[in-house]
């Protein structure tokens, strides 16, 4: 047994206001893995870029782990990342990039308090952006907005702004205003202090770029009409009320915008600054019941993502927990809300792409791996002395259905494990029905693409090929026995039971589902949460 050390109240006070827990999103392609390793390397996490797969070109950074996501160059899994920055610690969440993985996005935004979303300057605001901009506001979370790749040709500057203006309803305020025309990046003028900050690329960007910083006069004279545009534009967006505020920022009605080149390195340091100066700490969270537990109340936190065989050589299984209260001390023993059983916490590791560290202690904010966790689901919340839940996690309505059967039916142990495994750790909705039986599960999901992942796992981590049946529903609604019944009698509509206990029906198109609403007004067909 491990006795933790004493830790005052106003320990925990400090160490949660010393974090910030935050998520990097965008529509795939903005260079999300790009600016992740650029923070990297600028809080001196990583020497060089590229440098921890040994790899000189830009895929495989620190945050891609399965072999599938290298091979389609696409974040899968969520990855959490500690580092260091000053005297703050930032534990940066990955996320997938890919619109299929939506659920998983959604999950990890539930576990941060803010958000930073990239912004290609050359698309402007992407279908992915728009989603994504719209579960932050769903969630109350900051979002500080990065334009990235300024270094391309692209959009104008303000153009940008309005953009996110008229279609985010945010109102864009942004700290540093680009030098030069999208495709000539210069340096930015750093808008709250005046001065122009100049950076100058270093070969192939694998170390942090050089900043010289100016005073306006100086500027003028180094940049000329570039400088004596960009200090005009910044005018202008004062005199539009586009100026930082950070209670607006924090209530969600701004978004401090900033101009970068991930790629290049220009920019990354505003970005880490402003995170340190501007983004929330951890702060105290509210229970399924709306009361907020304090961040120094005893420990508790929530499951957000279940994974398993990140590690090949141990067949492991990670509940990642995020930290709301109190300390974690690696050997206690914390209880698991839903089956109010005791958890020991023995193998708790913290994250850094493939390596991984021993958690001794964590704080609020703070991620943390939990090892051998099976009986630990997504959603799921852990905590000492005082009992608390957390609001469990939305499961989205699925539009693309598939009956799973395993490939050799001498296998149905292995089918039945690893299907059952794949649903705890949320990578796939599972659905059953007596006509089906049990060895024939539907599997539903947001986007197509989660079944690739589906098949993978059940070949390389259970042993157990599968082989997916199509089936030709696209819509589901939530119902109830009663309903049920009577849907049982249409040969269109299926109804399932989801493994979370909700009754779903399973229609082919929204003109048939539009049918049986209208000759069955009476039965219930309640609207799922949608990633689409
Ligand atoms: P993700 O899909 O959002 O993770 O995007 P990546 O980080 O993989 O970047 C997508 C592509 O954009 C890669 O080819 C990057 O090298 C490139 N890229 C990323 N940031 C920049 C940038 O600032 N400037 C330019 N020109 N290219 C960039």
């Amino acid at each position: 047994m491990i006795h933790p050390p004493e830790v005052s109240n106003l320990d925990v006070l400090s160490e949660a206001l010393r974090r910030r827990t935050f998520a990097v999103i965008s529509h795939p392609d903005a260079g999300k893995s790009t600016l992740t390793e650029a923070l990297l390397l600028h809080a001196h996490a990583i020497d060089k870029a590229g440098a921890v797969h040994g790899k000189a070109g830009r895929r495989g950074t620190v945050s891609d782990w399965m072999a599938m996501e290298q091979a389609r160059g696409i974040s899968v899994t969520s990855a959490a990342i500690q580092f260091d920055y000053r005297d703050t610690v930032i534990n940066l969440v990955d996320t997938p990039g890919h619109a299929d993985f939506s659920e998983d996005t959604f999950r990890v935004l539930s576990a941060v308090d803010a958000a930073v979303m990239l912004v290609d300057a050359s698309k402007g605001l992407e279908v992915q952006t728009m989603k994504l901009f719209d579960v932050c506001r769903q969630r109350g979370l900051p979002v500080i907005t990065v334009i990235n790749k300024w270094d391309r040709p692209g959009e104008d500057a303000l153009a940008l702004m309005d953009e996110i203006r008229a279609r985010t309803g945010l109102i864009p305020t942004p700290l540093t205003w680009p030098v030069g025309i999208s495709g000539d990046f210069r340096g930015v003028l750093d808008r709250r202090s005046g001065d122009y900050v100049r950076y100058t690329r270093t070969p192939g960007g694998a170390t942090a770029a050089v900043e010289d910083r100016f005073s306006p006069a100086d500027a003028e004279t180094a940049e000329g009409d570039a400088w004596v545009t960009a200090s005009e534009e910044s005018s202008l967006l004062r005199v539009e009320g586009q100026d930082h505020d950070e209670a607006r920022f924090l209530a969600g009605e701004t978004t401090p915008v900033l101009f970068c080149a991930a790629v290049l390195n220009f920019g990354v340091q505003q970005l880490l600054e402003t995170l340190v100066e501007s983004a929330p700490p951890a702060e105290a969270r509210a229970d399924i019941a709306g009361r907020r537990r304090p961040v120094n109340a005893a420990f508790s936190g929530f499951v957000f993502k279940v994974q398993s065989g990140m590690n090949a050589a141990h067949r492991d299984h990670v509940a990642f927990v995020r930290v709301c209260s109190g300390v974690f001390h690696r050997g206690m023993v914390v209880t698991h809300a839903a089956s109010g059983r005791p958890f020991a916490t023995k193998y708790a590791q913290q994250m850094f792409g493939q390596e991984r560290k021993t958690a001794d202690e964590a704080w609020p904010g703070d991620v943390v791996g939990l090892i051998n966790a099976a009986s630990l689901r997504v959603g799921d919340s852990l905590y000492d002395q005082d009992p608390v839940e957390f609001p469990p996690m939305p499961l989205f309505a699925p539009e693309h259905f598939r009956v799973a059967h395993p490939a050799d039916s001498s296998k149905h142990k292995q089918f039945r494990r690893g299907i059952d495994q794949l649903d705890h750790e949320g990578v796939i909705q599972v659905m059953r029905s007596e006509l089906r039986g049990d060895q024939a599960p539907v599997l539903g999901a947001v986007g197509p693409m989660q079944f690739e992942v589906v098949e993978d796992r059940m070949t390389h981590d259970f042993g157990a090929a599968i082989r997916l049946e199509a089936l030709p529903y696209q819509l589901a609604r939530r119902t109830d026995r009663e309903s049920a019944e009577i849907l049982g009698h249409d040969r269109q509509v299926e109804v399932l039971l989801r493994s979370d206990g909700t009754l779903l029906a399973l229609f082919s198109t929204p003109w048939r589902l539009r049918n049986t609403v209208r000759d069955h007004p009476e039965l219930t067909l309640e609207d799922l949460a949608t990633g689409s």
